[in-house]
């Protein structure tokens, strides 16, 4: 029989990773039964608080005999209360097991804690109406993400191959050779990608963490994942290799919607125009867009860096798609951009003083009229209309590797620019 096991929520900053402890099951229980697929790994809402870093939850399959199932679960159980961080507050693991196919009603529970906000009631009612079963430590809140991994419709996906480390080795600085990482993303990239930011010179591959991960490589075909793990050269020993299949870099979480039907947690695409110019707040850029329906603050925050420099060039009626989770910032909802392409670019104009028409030189502003600097000719201040060139292209602009979202998808990608550019058809 086919047994669906989904986990999350056993982490905390101080340690543990909930695909560490996925990747130690899909080992053990492959013993007892065969792997239906590669495990998944399933990023969840990423705009909700109780994350401890990118909302994954982990599932796996398995084609069992009956008789197999009650040691499969206690294998699982156990797992789970030896592994786990039961010491930190706000780490609540949650178990879920599901016998036979899918139920589309988990699918949908899915997509809605992809996209939404849900509590760990809605998580029990839903694992009640399609028989899973649920186990909840402390608070529990994990079955919501046990439960969604296992329904994830996983259309479109992509791959990560995590290798751990040593447990003695977690408080220690990760050894990797960093030009090897710069080589093998010369041969890769893009089938693997986000391996380290050649602006900055970093690598991208390496957590910072006190978690077991020791490398995490990005790719969209397998193989060259797998190879591109060979050439990175690690000087720490490596205790466990797992390729996930996971939804990252799909954009799955971006939903187009109207300003007015823009909730807090929510990932959107608005089509909108620029309404005020920008402004700056602790090198956070801001600027406000608005539909037919209402106004919305849009935020290209500090950790987004040269991208800011793009939001700074955008100007009121500008016609622009935007891409971004909702937050509240400052009591005021917020969407942090992920992505944004300027539709149709207002023309930049700037009123200026003339020369002078006797002299050529610099004319100056006295109150209603404009004085020469040179001659002293004086006339009355009209100003001159000047289109400036703007510094825009028609393309997407999107964040950083280290600042984008692992669900949002890097634009070399094929069908990086999909999402947005399907509201510009759509219209
Ligand atoms: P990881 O470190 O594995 O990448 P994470 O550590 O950032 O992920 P978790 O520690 O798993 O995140 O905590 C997220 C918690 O939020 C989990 O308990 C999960 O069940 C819950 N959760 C996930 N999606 C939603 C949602 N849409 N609404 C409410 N709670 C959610």
């Amino acid at each position: 029989m086919l047994v669906h096991i989904g986990i999350d929520d056993t982490d905390s900053p101080n340690g543990m990773c909930t695909t560490y402890l996925g990747a130690v099951l899909f080992k053990e229980l492959s013993r007892l039964g065969d792997p239906l697929d590669l495990p998944k790994l399933i990023r969840l809402n990423p705009n909700i608080p109780y994350k401890t870093r990118g909302n994954g939850a982990v599932a796996l399959t398995f084609n069992i005999e009956e008789e197999d199932f009650k040691e499969v679960k206690e294998v699982v159980i156990e797992r789970v209360k030896e592994l786990a961080d039961f010491s930190h507050e706000n780490t609540n693991p949650g178990i879920a097991f599901l016998i036979g196919d899918v139920p589309e009603k988990l699918r949908e529970f899915s997509i809605k804690a992809l996209r939404e906000h849900v509590s760990i009631e809605e998580a029990e009612r839903v694992a009640k109406d399609v028989k899973a079963e649920v186990i909840k430590f402390k608070l529990g809140r994990g079955i919501i993400g046990a439960l969604a991994a296992i329904g994830y419709p996983l259309r479109k996906f992509t791959y990560e191959l995590l290798a751990y480390r040593k447990i003695e080795n977690r408080e220690k600085e990760r050894k990797i050779v960093k030009e090897s990482v710069f080589l093998m993303d010369s041969r890769f990239y893009p089938f693997t990608y986000d391996n380290v930011d050649r602006d900055k010179g970093s690598v991208l591959i390496t957590p910072h963490g006190k978690d077991p991960v020791l490398v995490g490589i990005r790719g969209v075909d397998r193989g060259r994942v797998l190879q591109a793990f060979e050439e990175v050269l690690i000087e720490e020993d490596v205790v466990m290799v797992q390729l996930y299949k996971t939804n990252q870099s799909t954009d799955d979480h971006l939903v187009p919607k109207k300003i007015k039907d823009v909730k807090l947690y929510d990932s959107v695409i608005i089509r909108g125009k620029v309404s005020s110019p920008y402004w700056e707040r602790g090198r956070h850029v801001f600027f406000e867009v608005e539909d037919e329906t209402g106004k919305i603050r849009v935020a290209a925050f500090e950790p987004t860096k040269k991208f800011r420099k793009y939001v700074r060039m955008l100007i009121p009626g500008d016609e622009v798609i935007i891409a971004g989770g909702v937050k509240e910032h400052e009591g005021v909802l917020t969407v942090n951009l992920e992505k944004f392409y300027p539709v149709k670019l207002a023309p930049n104009i700037e009123y200026v003083k003339p020369r002078c028409p006797k002299c050529g030189g610099t004319m100056k502003s006295k109150g209603e009229y404009l004085k020469c600097k040179r001659c002293g000719y004086k006339m009355p201040k009209i100003l001159m209309a000047v289109e400036r060139p703007r510094g825009l292209k028609r393309k997407i602009y999107e964040v950083p590797p280290d600042a984008r979202k692992h669900l949002s998808r890097p634009l070399v990608l094929p069908g990086g620019e999909d999402k947005l550019l399907e509201l510009l058809w759509r219209l």
